[in-house]
């Protein structure tokens, strides 16, 4: 190995995607696979997923999606959510793409890009039910339903999905989100919209609310076994990566190991958490640009292996664990790993 190596267990994602499968159903589960695949790699973890049943995926970006449906073929569906240019929109629907619409412009701008590609797209019209995070306010939804629907008629455009995405933050606020939503699948339905898939729950909603789950969940952080920031550990899953350093010294510092902030782990770790060696635990007691320091533990030796974080079996940190201790969230720490960090698949 490389001095260090994200190691990539794609039997824990086959069984965390099962066990979400299982939770949700007879909710679908899209697989959200984003930031190429939360920097796991798009290909190797569809293929998985893909093995353990899943028949959607979905991302914020293009680039991710494509490669998403080009791997999965008719074996899944995919959702591409990010607003783009009405050439990119093109690309989508070209490849295979359902897109997500939250705005009229850019609805129109798929109905052209349709028109070049002759092919009518399938989009995923979004209602904001109050995250402001794009989306089309309610009191313009008829609106934007009554043109989706003419567009339809004219070939341009299939209506495949209604969705929306809410602030996980407080069961309240998701349940005056969940009425917003209700109503605008019962208005997009008397525009002559017939949506085949309606979806608004991401991990913590749909794992802990049913009557969150309606046709289809998007569920990212709990198939990857990223738990929620002061979330509960969830049966059945477990972190699917674990980023593994090799001793590269032992020095009076403590013991050198191959990875440092320029390969993506936040500096700010330093003195915060300990991390698993052949001898236990021991803390990381600075991060430095190109290497990081760990407490000293007798007989250490060049080329031994230090878990920085993965599961947790070895007694190392979890995603979500490192990313508490530097106030911020689990798929913080996996998306900063540098891509010149090799992956290694199991
Ligand atoms: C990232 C994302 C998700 C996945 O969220 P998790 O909490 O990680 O499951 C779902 N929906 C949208 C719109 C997202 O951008």
């Amino acid at each position: 190995m490389n001095t260090a190596e994200l190691r990539v267990d794609l039997g824990r994602l086959r069984r965390n995607v099962r066990a979400v499968r299982a939770r949700m159903a007879p909710a679908e589960v899209l697989v959200v696979i984003k930031d190429d695949a939360y920097a796991q790699g798009v290909e190797p973890i569809v293929d998985a997923a893909l093995d353990a049943g899943a028949v959607w995926f979905g991302g914020i970006d293009l680039a991710s999606s494509l490669r998403a449906k080009a791997e999965a073929g008719d074996r899944a569906r995919v959702l591409a959510w990010m607003t783009v240019s009405e050439e990119e929109a093109e690309a989508g629907i070209r490849g295979g793409l359902e897109l997500g619409v939250g705005d009229i412009s850019y609805l129109e701008r798929i109905a052209r890009a349709a028109r070049s590609a002759g092919v009518v797209a399938p989009v995923h019209l979004k209602i904001d039910t109050g995250l402001h995070r794009n989306g089309v306010r309610p009191e313009a939804w008829a609106e934007f339903c009554a043109a989706a629907r003419g567009w339809e008629r004219e070939s341009r455009i299939r209506v495949t999905g209604i969705w929306s995405h809410i602030a996980e933050a407080s069961d309240d606020e998701d349940d005056v989100s969940r009425a917003v939503f209700d109503d605008a699948v019962d208005a997009a339905r008397a525009a002559g919209l017939d949506p085949d898939v309606r979806h608004l729950a991401a991990s913590a909603a749909s794992w802990h609310r049913p009557e969150f789950r309606y046709d289809l969940v998007r569920v990212g952080a709990f198939c990857f076994g990223v738990r929620s920031e002061d979330g509960p550990d969830l049966p059945g899953i477990a972190p699917v990566s674990s980023l593994v350093a090799r001793v590269t010294g032992v020095v009076d510092a403590g013991v050198r190991i191959g990875i440092g902030a320029v390969d993506g782990l936040p500096s700010t770790l330093g003195g915060r958490v300990s991390v698993s060696t052949p001898a236990g635990p021991r803390e990381l007691l600075r991060v430095d640009p190109f290497e990081a320091f760990v407490a000293a533990w007798p007989g250490a030796a060049l080329d031994d292996e230090v878990v920085i974080f993965g599961s947790g079996a070895s007694g190392e940190p979890t995603p979500t664990d490192l990313g508490e201790a530097i106030g911020t969230v689990g798929e913080e720490p996996l998306l900063r790993i540098s891509p010149l960090v090799p992956r290694a698949y199991l």
